[in-house]
């Protein structure tokens, strides 16, 4: 097993890999910019280095990354998610420099990478995909030749896209044409690959991803499902497991499509495959994750696997720790993204000073930060600032659960996304179970919270006017 592993990366995804090395007897290693010097992943880890003043650069840098790694005498490197993480380029530059990486070989990150390359190969296994393009579209007409063969409305994607970027959807081919330069040169921009497809626009779906691990030794299992339905702009805010929508054969059925699809890949470490569920209750494979997720907390308190060790396991070269049949799964998990933003303002990012912070507690809650009081949340990087992870063993109880932690937790100095999670688990449709990746958009209203937040906001005004009557 690894004596030292360097962590590729920040905020509260370093913390987790930190925590899962000292669990294992592992030393970590923390990297970090100018801005991030107080960083809590900063704290956590055993040891720590400067990447320089830049505040992105030193992250995206895969050579200076690795020779740290070699100099400071690690055995491995864990990549987290978002930055380099999903970088063939990494995985190779560490396996020529002696350094493992954790997570699936260069070939597997590059193919799945790519969405075209993914369909392809996911076709080939016999996994529905989404109908559209089998290549990238060279031009706006070819755009609307596929579009037109599929039916509009559709998506243009970026076959590089990620984090929810790169996604435009067109309801007609005056639409496509008007859309088509500026994706293409915002996914060269964002991406640094130009390529754009088509694919079939589902129409109200669900969100459902599947977790899968496999080993070196050809050992595959996955560990259930994720509903990922409440996002905005496409990009997750809620995720639940197991998902609350699926029937049991819904739920074996989309879960040995992932085995297979990891198979197809010759996959081994941590993956998600994500796929779309339609209204007439078809699955389509979506794209391949080849790293860690940020809602993988959900898929650990519903499972008791601690994903991110049975990585550093898998990687080190020994077998999974577990079976298939060994893996049971037990109530119900929600996971809140607490990003620093106004959702009252559009979502507007909110930076500054954490004048105070209580992280919630009790009976199944689980709390994975990158803040602390005192700590100057830094405008550079993705606004996620704490995940709340709550667990029971009914719907009913977790959502009761959700939100008395809610409650519970606080954050002052910045905005979050609080106030408005309180108002989506006081949704009916949430609380019944049925919602699709339309549903944020589809309930402006809940964002406008203004009795949730009058109390503070209330106090803050009594304070300040009794403060200028002193004054006087
Ligand atoms: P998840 O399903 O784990 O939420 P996301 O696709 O939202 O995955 O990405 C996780 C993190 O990585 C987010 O912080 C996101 O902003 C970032 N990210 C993902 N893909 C990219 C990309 N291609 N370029 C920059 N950031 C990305
Ligand atoms: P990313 O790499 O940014 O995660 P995905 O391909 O996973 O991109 O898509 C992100 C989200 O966009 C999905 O979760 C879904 O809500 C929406 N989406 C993507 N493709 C389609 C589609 N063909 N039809 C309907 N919604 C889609
Ligand atoms: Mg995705």
């Amino acid at each position: 097993m690894f004596q030292k592993i360097l962590i590729a990366n920040r905020s509260e995804v370093a913390v987790r890999i930190a925590r899962a090395c000292a669990e294992m007897g592992i030393k970590s290693v923390a990297v970090y910019s100018d801005p991030d010097r107080h960083a809590l992943h900063v704290k956590k880890a055993d040891e720590a280095y400067h990447l320089g003043p830049d505040p992105v650069g030193g992250y995206l840098n895969v050579h200076r990354l690795v020779d740290l790694a070699v100099s400071a005498g690690c055995q491995a490197l864990h990549p987290g998610y978002g930055f380099l993480s999903e970088n063939p380029l990494l995985a190779e530059v560490c396996q020529r420099r002696g350094i493992t990486f954790i997570g699936p070989d260069a070939e597997s990150i590059r193919s799945m990478g790519n969405k075209i390359v993914a369909r392809r190969t996911m076709q080939a296994a016999g996994i529905p995909v989404v109908p559209g393009a089998d290549d990238p579209v060279p031009d706006a007409d070819s755009a609307a030749a596929t579009a037109t063969r599929v039916g509009y409305p559709v998506m243009l994607k970026a076959t590089a896209g990620g984090g929810g970027r790169g996604i435009r959807r067109c309801e007609t081919e005056a639409d496509l044409r008007g859309a088509w330069d500026r994706v293409v040169s915002e996914a060269g921009k964002a991406f640094g690959v130009a390529d754009v497809y088509v694919e079939k626009c589902i129409d109200r779906p669900r969100h459902i991803e599947v977790q899968i691990l496999a080993d070196q030794e050809g050992n595959y299992v996955h560990l259930f499902e994720r509903d990922c339905s409440i996002q905005r702009r496409h990009q997750k805010l809620v995720e639940i497991a197991p998902s609350p929508q699926l029937s049991e054969v819904q739920r074996t059925t989309v879960c040995e499509l992932a085995i297979q699809a990891a198979r197809a890949a010759n996959y081994y470490n941590a993956g998600t495959v994500e796929f779309l569920l339609s209204q007439e209750g078809e699955f389509y494979f979506m794209e391949m994750n080849t790293r860690l997720q940020v809602e993988h907390t959900v898929t650990e308190q519903i499972t008791g696997i601690d994903i991110v060790q049975e990585q550093i396991r898998v990687a080190a070269g020994e077998p999974l720790s577990f079976r298939q049949a060994d893996v049971r799964r037990r109530g119900y998990a929600i996971q809140f993204r607490i990003n620093a933003e106004d959702p009252a303002n559009d979502f507007l990012p909110s930076h500054g000073r954490i004048t105070r912070y209580y992280s919630a507690g009790g009976p199944g809650v689980r709390t994975d930060a990158a803040i602390y009081t005192g700590y100057e949340f830094p405008p550079y990087y993705d606004s996620l600032c704490a995940k709340l992870t709550v667990w029971a063993l009914s719907w009913d109880q977790v959502l009761a659960r959700g939100q008395r932690a809610l409650n519970d937790f606080g954050v002052y100095g910045v905005r979050t996304t609080i106030p408005y999670y309180l108002q989506i688990l006081q949704a009916p449709e949430f609380r019944n179970g049925r919602f699709d990746t339309g549903f944020v958009e589809d309930h402006p209203e809940l964002t406008q919270y203004t009795l949730a937040r009058s109390r503070v906001q209330l106090a803050a005004a009594v304070a300040a006017a009794l403060a200028a009557y002193h004054r006087l």
